[in-house]
């Protein structure tokens, strides 16, 4: 609980900190949670308390909070080269090992690499990329980006219109041309009667009249999260980006998959499209990338887009983007060592093995009345609360239920996260089942509380 004295953490963390995504009445009446360390899955407040962390910090810190590994790959690279940039024809050893590597775990023959310092400036430039490819290719008109509704792209002016999230509005977003289709939510969107696949066939036909009504050629590109994280953990109804890609390659419009949160192992494959079955035209990275070690995103193109973006370049002597610190060696440093940990230390063998059991305990929290759905994909799961789970109706907001929970949790010892009417879990890939336990005991007590309070 909060400390008022002028000089506690919470009193100077409000002074000079602007919150960014924070419940400010929770934060004024609780105090900001200060944090000094992590020990595995848990991170230790200025208190001395502990917390188990069921979100993996921002879904990202997947291999925990003290892997010595990332640590000492991240200090022997500050003594090598401790930073430059990849302008020029100048780059890394580290930054070009990480691109052979990153084609070599992606779904691509080949391909090409491209480093930002974030997932949201990861897609503004695959836009960018998009763009210049219209430019250089003779469609400077093709310019929309298709999107869908609760999606989560980020927050620069660019990712920002991608995102299909309301809150957009204060800031005058989205830019004009960036559309968002419906979300392929069955449980919430699917009609009275209607079964899955016509759920699906549905929004397929959606996104073709789209396309059709907006001119084909005004187009640049589809952008999805194969689960959508931010949007409440929703994996996409049975078939859709088989049914999604036909229309796309029709129109001869680039399928871009967002696996900020999905890529290097979330749903238990390397990348989500693994475990949805499809091959995308190409993929943003972050998140886990380093092993939220290091701010890094990449874009890795397809062979396709590799060799018209190559072609682009070309004509105009060179791709003008970059950032000061893409490729940034001690992060490309990490990302080597982060892929290995997931891929070779067990670490997407541990999402695959106790993945029954985190589904079990969100099935049996989902038998709860309040509770509408529970629903996830491999370390990514959420239970949707209802006030009438035959109706499906929502909880009024202002009882704020899921910051409610949230809140308990805290007491608990426990990190999860509150979105829109859901509590979502996404622990890192090194839990065990005693941490499990751990987590599904904390929210259920958490929950029965709450939901007691409120009726
Ligand atoms: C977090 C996230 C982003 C944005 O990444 P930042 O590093 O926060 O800019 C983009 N796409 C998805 C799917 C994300 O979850």
């Amino acid at each position: 609980m909060r400390d008022n004295a002028p000089n506690s953490w919470e009193t100077r963390a409000d002074s000079f900190s602007l919150y960014g995504f924070t419940d400010l009445p929770s934060v004024r009446r609780r105090g900001a949670v200060v944090l000094t360390h992590g020990e595995g899955p848990y991170v230790v407040d200025v208190h001395g308390k502990r917390y188990l962390d069921a979100n993996s910090g921002l879904w990202n810190m997947v291999a925990g909070f003290d892997h010595p590994g990332l640590a000492a790959a991240a200090k022997a690279q500050y003594d090598r080269l401790p930073g430059y940039h990849a302008f020029f024809g100048r780059l890394s050893d580290q930054t070009v090992m990480l691109s052979e590597k990153l084609v070599e775990v992606s779904p691509f023959p080949r391909g090409k690499v491209f480093y930002t310092n974030s997932g949201s400036e990861a897609n503004d430039t695959m836009v960018k990329i998009l763009w210049f490819l219209g430019w250089a290719e003779g469609h400077p008109e093709r310019r929309k980006v298709l999107t869908r509704v609760n999606a989560y792209h980020g927050v620069t002016a660019v990712s920002a219109s991608m995102t299909g999230k309301p809150y957009n509005r204060v800031f005058g977003l989205p830019l004009p041309g960036f559309i968002h289709l419906t979300c392929p939510h069955y449980w919430r969107e699917g009609q009275e009667g209607e079964s899955e696949e016509a759920f699906t066939q549905r929004l397929a036909r959606e996104l073709e009249a789209t396309i059709i009504k907006e001119g084909p050629d005004t187009i640049a590109g589809f952008f999805a999260e194969p689960v959508m994280g931010a949007g409440g953990v929703i994996p996409p109804s049975a078939g859709y980006f088989q049914a999604i890609q036909q229309v796309l390659r029709r129109y001869g419009i680039p399928l871009v998959a967002d696996e900020v949160i999905c890529g290097f192992g979330r749903t238990g494959n390397v990348w989500g499209c693994q475990t949805y079955d499809f091959v995308p035209d190409a993929i943003i990275s972050s998140k886990n990338l380093t092993a939220g070690y290091f701010p890094m995103g990449a874009i890795i193109l397809g062979p396709e887009l590799a060799d018209r973006v190559d072609a682009a370049a070309e004509k105009f002597d060179e791709f003008p983007h970059g950032f000061t610190a893409s490729g940034h060696p001690v992060g490309c440093a990490i990302a080597l060592k982060a892929i290995d940990v997931v891929m070779n230390e067990g670490l997407i063998d541990n999402v695959r093995r106790l993945t029954p059991a985190f589904e079990a305990g969100l099935a049996r929290l989902a038998e709860h009345p309040n509770i509408g759905e529970w629903r996830g994909k491999g370390f990514m799961g959420a239970l949707e609360m209802v006030k009438d789970k035959a109706t499906k109706t929502s909880f009024d907001p202002k009882v704020a239920i899921s910051e409610r929970i949230a809140n308990r949790c805290i007491d608990e010892g426990l990190i999860c996260r509150p979105l829109g009417q859901g509590i979502v879990l996404c622990p890192p890939f090194i839990i065990t089942e005693a941490h499990l336990d751990e987590i599904f005991a904390k929210l259920e007590r958490a929950m029965t509380d709450v939901f007691a309070e409120v009726g």
